[in-house]
């Protein structure tokens, strides 16, 4: 999954069982390791040939978790599209763009004093990394 979907993400978490989910080893006559995750009233198994840290990990990723952090994810999205509302370009003459926020409107509406370019730290701060 390159793409973040977190619609999708939500609807698999809803429509799969809600977990907790757990998950022990287990290994068969012949050697082979197999993990069985247990989540709710059915089991899954998988063929890990050693690799526990998979199971692990999935079992670490049961729906209510998947939900929480989607949660998380959307609530972060939320305050962040606060501030950068608040910290919108403003252009002004000759051909300046300021940030609306850091800088200093007078009643009058006219930016004196503290004028701050645009992108100020802030929305630098909130775009850092972004591929924008
Ligand atoms: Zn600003």
């Amino acid at each position: 999954m390159t793409d973040l979907d977190l619609a999708e993400l939500e609807r698999l978490a809803k429509a799969a069982t809600p977990g907790p989910w757990s998950w022990c080893a287990k290994q068969t006559a012949d050697g082979d390791s197999w993990a069985v995750l247990d989540s709710h009233d059915h089991a899954l198994a998988m063929n890990t040939d050693g690799w526990v840290l998979d199971a692990e990990f999935i079992a670490a990723t049961d729906p209510q978790t998947v939900l929480a952090l989607i949660e998380r994810a959307e609530s972060a999205e939320r305050r962040i599209a606060v501030v950068r509302e608040m910290h919108r370009p403003i252009d002004i003459e000759p051909s300046d763009t300021i940030c609306g926020e850091c800088s200093l409107q007078l009643p009058n509406g006219h930016f004196f004093g503290k004028v701050v370019e645009w992108p100020c730290e802030t929305v630098k701060a909130l775009t850092e990394g972004d591929e924008q």
